[in-house]
């Protein structure tokens, strides 16, 4: 069965310095997800720390939400049949050497860290996530 789902996707701020936002956008939409929503936010440390609060206390969490941080990222909302596990297949597994062939990650991933794109995980997950960054009005329909 599909469903109809909204998913949060994020080029983080490696994607966006390295030029790589039109690159990933084209491959969102050739991937048939619809953006409902799109901003572009140079996250605070805490604005970071409150997203990723699920990873606080791993080994990573202080570096993460250093890098996520340190510059520019364009927040979306991708709607879509099956979008939120269909937009983590084309993202590729967090490390990109673990990540599949043509995957973003595998292709423009430099680091486990500067992976380039953030995609939520689960519908819950997705629910935190898209109301982190955007209210209703911001939301297409
Ligand atoms: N991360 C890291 N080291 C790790 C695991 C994760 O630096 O060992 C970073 C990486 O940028 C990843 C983010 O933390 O995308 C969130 O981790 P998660 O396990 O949720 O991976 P994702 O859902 O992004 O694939
Ligand atoms: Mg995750």
């Amino acid at each position: 069965m599909t469903i109809m789902e909204r998913t949060l996707a994020i080029v983080k701020p490696d994607g966006v310095s390295r030029g790589l936002i039109g690159e990933v956008i084209k491959r969102l939409e050739g991937s048939d997800f619809k953006i409902v929503a799109i901003k572009m936010l140079h996250l605070t440390k805490k604005q970071a720390e409150g997203f990723y609060d699920v990873h606080k206390g791993k080994p990573f969490f202080e570096s993460l939400t250093d890098f996520m941080s340190s510059g520019p990222a364009v927040m979306m909302i991708l709607e879509g049949e099956n979008v939120i596990a269909r937009y983590r297949e084309l993202m590729g597994a967090t490390h990109y050497k673990e990540a599949a062939e043509g995957t973003i990650r595998r292709e423009f991933a430099t680091d486990i860290e500067k992976n380039v794109v953030h995609g939520s995980d689960a519908p819950e997950t997705a629910a935190f996530e898209m109301t982190y960054y955007f209210n209703n009005l911001e939301i297409v329909s």
